[in-house]
């Protein structure tokens, strides 16, 4: 992932509250179709111009070839707001993030998002790299349904992670459980993204706690009950795999703490 800065000169007649819009409006469009990541952009007034700090996959993120037609009338609507097209300055590499993944096209990806993330919730089934999701092909307007997942499902993380939980258990639930709102809608998008590229997409079903630490190990899979266990872990994380099912998953992170 690279750091950059987006340069929005002031080219005619504007006000702050329209600028500021069309730079967000524009700025959210990419947020969706993946070209640029996190949520938060933090926005300068220098004078004559306004300047954004992002993160982007690739440092070609942002050519307008990779724009979805929402991003690329956005870019037009930056105009009515008095604004010149943006100017990209690449900072630099981003230490805090993973690397894009390399492959031109990955054999298979898997869905994959934890509450710290600031990358794709797409990655190589090969690498377990990052993929920016601007690189694939949708069935939709563009991402925006994926990102609004990830939103949601690292929300939900972020709530279980702490050791003074507001909700209990319920996050953990919606993480854990396969028939979960959270993880039908993720199936549901794992499943589109294969349709729509021909490529298979597994889903990355979190497992934190068990009931019976015992029988973890031998676990069968959810989807359809049959053995799944890896002989070795995949990426270090994932224990078990259903090819059918399209599933992933681990031995419950409290079983393995205590074994
Ligand atoms: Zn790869
Ligand atoms: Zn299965």
């Amino acid at each position: 992932m690279y750091v950059a800065e987006l340069e929005f000169k002031i080219i005619a007649d504007t006000n702050f509250a329209q600028a500021e819009s069309a730079i967000r409006h524009y700025i959210e469009k990419l947020i969706f179709n993946g070209q640029i990541l996190g949520r938060e952009f933090p926005t300068a007034w220098q004078q004559d111009r306004f300047c954004s700090r992002i993160v982007i996959p690739d440092e070609h993120a942002l050519l307008a070839k990779y724009h979805s037609k929402l991003g690329n009338t956005a870019l037009q609507q930056l105009g009515n707001a008095g604004l010149a097209y943006p100017q990209l300055h690449v900072l630099g590499m981003d230490l805090m993030s993973p690397h894009t993944d390399p492959c031109a096209k990955a054999k298979s990806y898997i869905l994959y998002t934890r509450f710290s993330d600031t990358c794709s919730p797409l990655r190589c089934g090969e690498h377990f790299a990052p993929t920016a999701l601007y690189q694939l092909k949708t069935s939709e307007p563009d991402h925006e349904q994926l990102i609004r997942w990830q939103l949601q499902y690292q929300a939900l993380d972020e709530i279980q992670m702490q050791h003074t939980r507001v909700l209990d258990k319920t996050a953990e639930r919606s993480l854990q459980q396969l028939h979960s709102t959270l993880n039908k809608q993720g199936r549901k998008l794992a499943k589109q993204l294969e349709l729509t590229n021909g490529i298979p997409v597994f889903y990355a079903l979190y497992s934190g706690t068990s009931t019976n630490c015992s029988a973890e190990a031998d676990k069968t899979c959810p989807g359809c009950g049959e053995s799944w266990r890896l002989v070795k872990p995949m990426h270090d994380i994932f224990d078990f795999k259903c090819d059918s099912c399209r599933l992933l998953s681990n031995i419950a992170w409290d079983c393995q703490s205590s074994s």
